[in-house]
């Protein structure tokens, strides 16, 4: 079995000190930091591969696409996807959902209609959907969470019952609460009520095994950057059907099939949905993310986070005055807490001058905010890198904090 120590070395922001002490990273719930393997195929990209994809003849174009298409083929099998076509390169998260709730609801989203949106979503989840109702005179409905920070099955299928709901949109996990939320129940729920269902694997990629034939969803998204790939690039998993049907978002080269300045017809699937040139550095590296998580597997992985997020939630609730925000029964190494009369944001930079980062503020869930009715929280998020001496300089460092405050 792999050992946390191993992993530790391939990643080489680890090895640096911050404000003069080693740093302990608790934030790749925003962003996962890089393994040499993954830092290595860019540069060799940039300083060997550069050229474009699609187009030439040449022997650099060729291998280019090559690879390009190399990288959907092993998206393709990390999410057993049943087909290569199925999945298209985005420029993340955001990007993949804008593109669905665009397209998806020019065709499938009339006035009356009903979008399901959690509270715990992040405002990608959120923004892009309510756009689109506002486009279709369709409605946004909110699926409340629980004082733990979980979905009442029965509350959610209560929403079902109005038979107007088109969509259902749902992080697998929350990146404030940590919450597993159970994807495959809420998608066959939705399925019967006549639904589609989305489900936004930003979190979860780094965490959990994405099957899209388990979980039996119409559309998966998630971005390259917190599974530790390059930033700038993700993938749009749909169904075929869904896709086919649904209009381009962007438009312009590559995703034709051919065009007269009086019309233009599109191309088949994944190219018409990957208008101009992409990011192909990204893509290219993306499949060495890919392999870096296939080393490590996610049993470790789950193993391993599991064991800290215990060991974490220990330690800091013997810290007086702290108060876990998001306490669902099916948690991910996600800790968000406040800590009573200190602010966030000062915590995060008293922790930041001991070389500890973590993230502070809404994260980007400020209706989740309102729920739980605070301003803000600390959050620690842990990783495959993580060890419970980052655990030990968190807790002395939160220790400090409050006696600076
Ligand atoms: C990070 C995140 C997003 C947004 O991802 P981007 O990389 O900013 O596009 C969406 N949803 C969740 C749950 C996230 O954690």
């Amino acid at each position: 079995m792999i050992k946390n120590d191993d992993i530790r070395a391939q990643f080489p922001a680890l090895d640096q000190l911050v404000h003069g002490q080693s740093l302990v990273y608790l934030d790749s719930g925003a962003s996962a930091l890089k393994p040499q393997c993954v830092i290595d195929a860019l540069s060799q990209h940039y300083s060997k591969e550069t050229a474009n994809v699609h187009r030439g003849i040449h022997y650099l174009s060729a291998q280019g696409t090559q690879k390009y298409e190399a990288s959907r083929k092993a998206a393709q099998s990390f999410i057993n996807a049943p087909h290569e076509h199925e999945v298209i390169f985005t420029s993340g998260t955001t990007d993949g959902i804008n593109l669905v709730a665009y397209s998806w609801s020019e065709v499938f989203l009339k006035e009356g209609d009903e979008i399901l949106i959690s509270t715990m979503e992040h405002h990608s989840n959120i923004v892009p959907w309510q756009i689109a109702a506002e486009r279709k005179g369709a409605k946004i409905v909110e699926i409340p969470v629980t004082d733990k920070g979980e979905i009442d099955p029965s509350v959610y299928e209560g929403l079902l019952k109005s038979g107007n709901v088109k969509m259902v949109a749902m992080t697998h996990i929350s990146n404030t609460l940590g919450t597993i939320n159970p994807i495959k129940e809420f998608a066959k729920m939705a399925h019967e009520a006549g639904a589609h269902f989305l489900v936004d694997a930003a979190q979860s990629v780094a965490h959990t095994r994405l099957d899209v034939e388990k979980l039996d969803v119409d559309f998966l998204v998630f971005g390259a950057h917190k599974m530790f790939g390059p930033t700038g690039v993700g993938i749009l998993w749909g169904r075929e059907e869904l896709l086919n049907q649904m209009p381009p978002y962007r438009s312009g080269g590559a995703m034709i099939k051919e065009v007269t300045l009086e019309k233009t017809t599109y191309n088949d699937l994944p190219e018409k949905f990957e208008a101009g040139t992409p990011h192909i550095a990204g893509v290219n590296c993306l499949k060495s993310a890919i392999d870096f998580m296939n080393s490590v597997g996610y049993d470790f992985i789950a193993q391993h986070e599991s064991e800290l997020l215990s060991y974490a939630e220990t330690e800091l609730r013997k810290i007086e005055g702290l108060r876990i925000i998001g306490e669902a029964d099916n948690k991910a190494s996600v800790i968000s807490f406040v800590i009573e009369g200190t602010h966030p944001h000062d915590l995060g930079m008293i922790l930041d001058e001991q070389g500890v980062a973590i993230r502070t503020g809404h994260h980007c869930t400020q209706p989740l905010m309102k729920r739980f009715n605070v301003p803000a929280t600390a959050r620690a998020s842990f990783s495959l890198y993580n060890n419970k001496e980052d655990v030990d300089r968190l807790v002395s460092a939160l220790k400090k904090a409050k006696e600076l405050l």
